[in-house]
């Protein structure tokens, strides 16, 4: 029989446990919220005159949780529609509904005795089969279900969540020697799939993979900044992005997470550590002391930095606040410049100078960590790897940095140093591996191994696939007759060359293949069109030039749309301004979950000018029953304020509901499995004999429905909410997504929309203040309001 999770149940419903039953919400699994029921009234109740019988009282920190997660940043659900989803309860009343529950999430404090008494509630009224999950931070799970019988034990592992449980990837599963290995391989599917999450399988051994090397590397980058001098801020200043990994890099995490939480945690493994991991995991005095006086971090509002007139930072040896330090070096200049990750390590752990130093004193005992644990906590070296990168956000995990330093280099420098270099380690040089990872394989016990690839991912083609290329993009054969149309500039901006791509792959694709896919791995799907470009044509009057971008962007986007093929794009992250563009004429969209969409060009002083606005306008039609007369003004209304506010999705689900995404489109959780989500859907649109849409007249709302759209914007102005500028903008806009001047009702053809939205996008790029704009953007990352 077919095991599906069909409902779910999460106990305790504090940061994790609410929001695990949010992330449930968004992948559209409904769920009971279960917690304590409250001792006392609270005075708000008592004022209510409440009493602790009150089925609201009863409820209440499932009931708050649920509330909160509503003004949560960043927000745990997709779209508020999803609260339905979770139902509020509470552990003596409602424990009944357990029986009803595919799979129970334990999520309740990090106290072993607690654990172990919610395990002892849940079995009696679980029903048979169900699956049992605790999301421990580091506690044995085999202990937490020491007590229950086998047939529990069986159903029951450790399911690891990071925080927070809708943007971190992680999940670490942890069976124990008593799960059946058939719940372990279904929770690792369904975890990938529809939870749309990194899995990795971790041994049962205190804080699992990514907390282990996580708080061993935390606490061995503190040891080392009090032993040679540096700063709070000197630290952080190059263990985020330089080390490629989040700004918040050391101390700016910790204060997030809690230092509470973080010795709490560490705690977990003092008692089994040895060796290195003994000196290391002993917190320093000032940390506890900085717990003793309650400056945790973020939640207690100073932790190692405290805002005041700007950023200070703790001095650790007195224990004041001072302003914020940087760490300038040669070194960190350089590696700044340097093109990947890869580089950036390479060049800091290489350097002499005082941040090189301090570099390359971190890495070193995280490098060996990492070594010397794998067999203890991890099936493989990949497993470590991916762990850090999808708990901790770094683009590199610790065996990947050790290939891009050079591995026998390494080794060399380590033993110079006196450090002992586990031998399997040695034994791999030994035999000829000379890096840990070899193109798709990782080393594992003599050979490089293909890890268990699912055939939900399709690894970008190599060369031997090229169909053709050029700057912008790159067009492969990915197989069963479909190509895939990659951008691949350095932000995934669209640029003429890019443009050009998209009409030659279409005219090849219809002749040699039957659908084409476009989609990408990185950062962002596109960030929009190339504004560099366009700003250096307006600043020398080269109209002509950016009229013919346009028009060739137009066009791309006419082929597109009625390609003989269908055209499926997969976009994910930033899909903005051009990016947007490309989408809205697809057959279908294939999105991931995580897909932040808008026709943001009124940020920079433009409307949209490759066909946005109609395409926009197009969707909201389509949406219409044919034959019923009805009033067009509310959709033009909602196309004018989606575009004049800029408005961006915060997730796929909420692109359906501005109107971005439409019944043909769908999104899939896991970003990994887009590209082969939307192979799959070309061939479907083709196998069932795919047909391009027919041009068709349009109707508009003419003179009349432009004067209402700009009515709302002029208000906007007199209440003195945006300038003179973005009237201007606003009325240009109105006037193109109207139809210009002609009567209401009013049938126009595509072209005719296409070129009022053309002469308007040529007629604000000549403004001075857009360019201003234009400009700023480019220099400062965020739109200027002028
Ligand atoms: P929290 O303090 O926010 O929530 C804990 C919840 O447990 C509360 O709602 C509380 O009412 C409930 N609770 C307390 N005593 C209980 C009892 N006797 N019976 C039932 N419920 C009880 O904690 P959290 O951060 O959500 O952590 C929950 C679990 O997740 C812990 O095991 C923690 O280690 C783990 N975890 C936390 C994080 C994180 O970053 N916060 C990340 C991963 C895992």
């Amino acid at each position: 029989m077919m095991r599906r999770i069909r409902k779910a149940a999460v106990i305790g419903s504090g940061v994790m446990g609410s929001g695990i039953a949010a992330h449930l919400a968004n992948i559209g699994i409904p769920s009971i919220l279960l917690d304590i029921v409250p001792e006392e009234l609270t005075p708000m109740e008592k004022k209510h005159g409440a009493t602790l019988a009150d089925q609201s009282v009863r409820n209440r920190y499932s009931l708050e949780a649920i509330n909160k997660l509503q003004g949560q940043k960043p927000a745990p659900l997709v779209s508020k529609q999803r609260l339905s989803y979770i139902e509020p309860g509470n552990l003596e009343d409602d424990l009944h509904k357990l029986k009803t529950v595919d799979w129970i999430i334990e999520a309740v404090v990090e106290n072993i005795d607690v654990k172990k008494e919610i395990m002892r509630m849940i079995e009696p009224v679980r029903k048979q089969d169900a699956i049992v999950t605790s999301n421990t931070s580091g506690i044995s799970i085999e202990e937490i279900a020491a007590g229950c019988s086998d047939e529990f034990s069986a159903h029951f592992l450790g399911a690891h969540f990071f925080n927070p449980p809708r943007y971190l990837p992680l999940l670490e599963l942890i069976p124990t020697s008593r799960t059946n290995d058939e719940i372990t391989t279904f929770m690792k599917a369904f975890a990938e799939t529809t939870l749309g999450k990194g899995v990795v399988l971790c041994k049962d051994t205190p804080n699992f993979i990514a907390n282990r090397i996580g708080t061993f590397s935390l606490l061995s980058t503190v040891n080392e900044m009090l032993a040679n001098g540096y700063s709070i801020g000197e630290v952080d200043s190059v263990t985020g992005p330089l080390l490629g990994r989040p700004k918040s890099a050391t101390f700016r995490t910790l204060d997030v997470v809690g230092l509470d939480t973080f010795l709490h945690v560490a705690q977990n493994v003092t008692k089994v550590a040895s060796g290195r991991e003994r000196e290391v995991m002993t917190p320093p005095a000032f940390i506890r002391e900085m717990v003793d006086k309650g400056w945790i971090g973020a939640k207690a509002g100073q932790g190692f930095y405290k805002k005041q007139d700007g950023i200070l930072e703790i001095n650790p040896h007195t224990l004041e606040y001072e302003r914020r330090k940087k760490l300038q070096a040669p070194s960190v200049e350089q590696a700044k410049k340097a093109k990947n990750a890869r580089e950036k390590v390479k060049m800091m752990a290489a350097a002499e100078d005082r941040a090189g130093r301090l570099v390359w004193a971190i890495l070193k005992p995280l490098l060996l960590f990492s070594a010397e644990k794998v067999d203890e906590i991890a099936n493989e070296i990949q497993s470590i790897d991916q762990a850090m990168k999808w708990g901790f956000g770094w683009e590199l995990g610790p065996f990947e940095i050790w290939d891009a330093l050079g591995v026998a280099e390494t080794v060399t420098r380590m033993e110079k140093e006196g450090e002992t270099v586990p031998d399997w380690i040695k034994e791999m040089l030994d035999k000829g591996f000379d890096r840990f990872y070899h193109e798709d394989s990782f080393y594992n016990q003599g050979q490089y191994e293909l890890p268990a690839v699912s055939e939900k991912i399709i690894h970008l083609p190599k060369a031997d696939k090229l169909i053709m290329k050029n700057a912008g993009a790159s067009l492969h054969d990915i197989g069963d007759g479909v190509a895939l149309l990659e951008f691949h500039s350095e932000t995934n901006s669209i640029g003429l060359d890019a443009i050009q791509m998209i009409r030659k792959s279409i005219v090849e694709v219809e002749q040699n293949y039957q659908g084409l896919v476009i989609g990408n791995y990185g950062k962002n799907f596109c960030v929009g069109a190339n504004l560099m470009l366009l700003l250096m044509e307006a600043q020398d009057d080269n109209y002509p030039e950016i009229d013919y971008v346009v028009r060739q962007f137009q066009q791309a986007s006419a082929a597109i749309r009625y390609a003989a093929v269908p055209v499926v794009t997969a976009p994910y992250g930033m899909t903005l301004g051009g990016g947007a563009e490309i989408c809205l004429p697809s057959a279908s969209i294939q999105a991931a979950l995580e897909t932040y969409i808008g026709l943001v060009e009124v940020g920079v002083g433009l409307i949209p000018g490759g066909g946005g606005n109609k395409e926009l306008y197009l969707r909201q039609l389509e949406r219409l029953p044919t034959g019923v007369k009805l009033d067009l003004q509310p959709i033009a209304n909602a196309v004018f304020e989606t575009v004049a506010m800029a408005k961006v999705s915060t997730s796929a689900e909420e692109a359906r509901e501005i109107g971005f995404f439409s019944e043909r489109d769908d999104w899939v959780a896991n970003q990994a499995f887009i590209i082969a989500e939307a192979k799959r859907q070309a061939i479907h649109l083709a196998e069932k004999g795919y047909r391009p849409p027919q041009k068709r007249p349009i109707p508009v709302v003419g003179e009349t429905g432009y004067a209402t759209m700009l009515l709302g914007a002029k208000a906007l102005k007199t209440g003195g909410r945006i300038s003179e500028h973005d009237v201007k903008i606003a009325d240009k806009l109105a006037f193109v997504i109207a139809g210009g001047r002609v009567a209401k009702g009013a049938y126009v053809d595509e072209q005719y929309l296409l070129d009022l939205e053309r002469e308007a996008f040529l007629s604000l790029i000549g403004e001075p203040k857009t360019q201003q704009r234009m400009q700023h953007m480019l220099l400062k990352r965020k739109p200027l309001r002028n």
